[in-house]
């Protein structure tokens, strides 16, 4: 029957997003409609509205989400409307060689699916009947969403839901990328670059680890203040501290066990290579300009033996993170309630990502 949702888009490059009444379309053969709870503000929203992820407009923003299962599209018989789902914005397949290797986080299916559902089509309308697309193969900032059923893992639905949302994508990223892409080990040194949601969340999945010191590096003495609290032992703001790298090996004693860069920068991944110790390893996170690049003296390479690795989506498996996540906040290990600073209504979104540009918050969560 589809339904009438408001939702917030990407409209023209480098202008606010707006808030439109769209028409979501009802599932298709292995899809699901989503009454959404929760719409996380991810950096990535944003990088899609500035170019720093390119993508056409217009696009339906979010991709970190929560919400309850109002429509089963055919074909869909392990899940039923009223079940409560965290979004996951990889859609994983099962039967490519990359799940079936154990890596769903690189899903070839999802490697696709950018614009569109899985099968390259999209279910959301504007006013005017025109296309609009699905950001991340989601599109989840609006009342209801339309997904392949691949892309929502139900759980546990005791858990608010603002906190819920969260854990499908900063979250998972941040914790992930500590705890799955890293295997950060009991007692090591770990420092991480970027104190924003993601930097927040592989702080505390380095503390969650059992590291014994974790040092946090940004330019913002309030994102610092945020990091201590999700564990970092040290801080660094190279603006009044000076050069981050030297400032490490002082700390560590010669170089950090893990380092990860969670901006997307050119010159903090080389920073964050730079502060590991030998066979130490640094994790990249952050999601650069396609015209981002990073070099590094060659000499060094083979003496060094250090392990340079991105991580996608903190090498999540959706399917068992999401709710072993949840399980570590209610045993309290996982700080969800300390990361949702802000709540936004959807027509406040504006200003949702005016104060993600401003930093002011942890985490700023759209709530419906
Ligand atoms: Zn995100
Ligand atoms: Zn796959």
């Amino acid at each position: 029957m589809g339904r009438q949702a408001k939702a917030v888009l990407y409209r023209e490059l480098n202008k606010p997003v707006v808030v439109e009444t769209i028409q979501v379309e009802s599932p298709k053969r292995g899809e699901v409609m989503v009454e959404i709870g929760a719409c996380g503000v991810c950096h990535s929203d944003l990088s899609a509205t500035n170019g720093t992820i390119p993508l056409p407009p217009p696009l339906v923003l979010g991709h970190e989400a929560a919400g309850t299962i109002c429509e089963l599209g055919e074909g869909v018989s392990d899940l039923a409307v009223g079940d409560t789902v965290v979004v996951s914005w990889i859609p994983t397949c099962g039967k490519c060689r990359y799940c079936v290797m154990g890596k769903p986080q690189l899903c070839d299916v999802a490697a696709k699916a950018t614009l569109t559902l899985p099968d390259g089509t999209s279910r959301y309308k504007d006013s005017k009947g025109n296309t609009l697309h699905h950001f991340a193969g989601t599109g989840v900032m609006g009342e209801y969403a339309t997904l392949h059923r691949d892309n929502v893992i139900k759980i546990d639905p005791s858990v608010g839901i603002d906190k819920a949302a969260i854990v499908g994508c900063a979250v998972m990223t941040g914790v992930g990328a500590a705890l799955n892409t890293a295997k950060v080990e009991p007692g090591s040194s770990c420092v991480v670059f970027g104190a924003g949601g993601v930097g927040l969340n592989t702080i505390q999945g380095c503390a969650i680890a059992g590291a014994k010191q974790i040092i946090a590096v940004d330019k913002a003495d309030k994102k610092l203040e945020f990091a201590r609290n999700f564990g970092a032992t040290h801080t660094i703001n190279p603006s009044s501290d000076g050069d981050p790298v030297g400032k490490v090996m002082a700390l560590t004693g010669g170089g950090a066990d893990y380092a990860f860069e969670c901006i997307g920068l050119g010159a903090t991944i080389q920073q964050a290579f730079g502060c590991v110790r030998k066979g130490g390893t640094a994790v990249v996170v952050g999601v650069s300009k396609p015209t981002e690049t990073v070099t590094f003296g060659a000499f060094l390479l083979p003496f060094q033996e250090k392990v340079l690795t991105g991580s996608m989506y903190g090498s999540a498996r959706p399917s068992i993170d999401f709710p072993r996540l949840l399980d570590l906040y209610k045993g309290g290990r996982l700080k969800l309630d300390e990361l949702v600073t802000a709540t936004y209504s959807v027509d406040e979104a504006g200003r949702a990502f005016d104060d993600l540009v401003a930093g002011v918050n942890a985490r700023g969560v759209i709530v419906f």
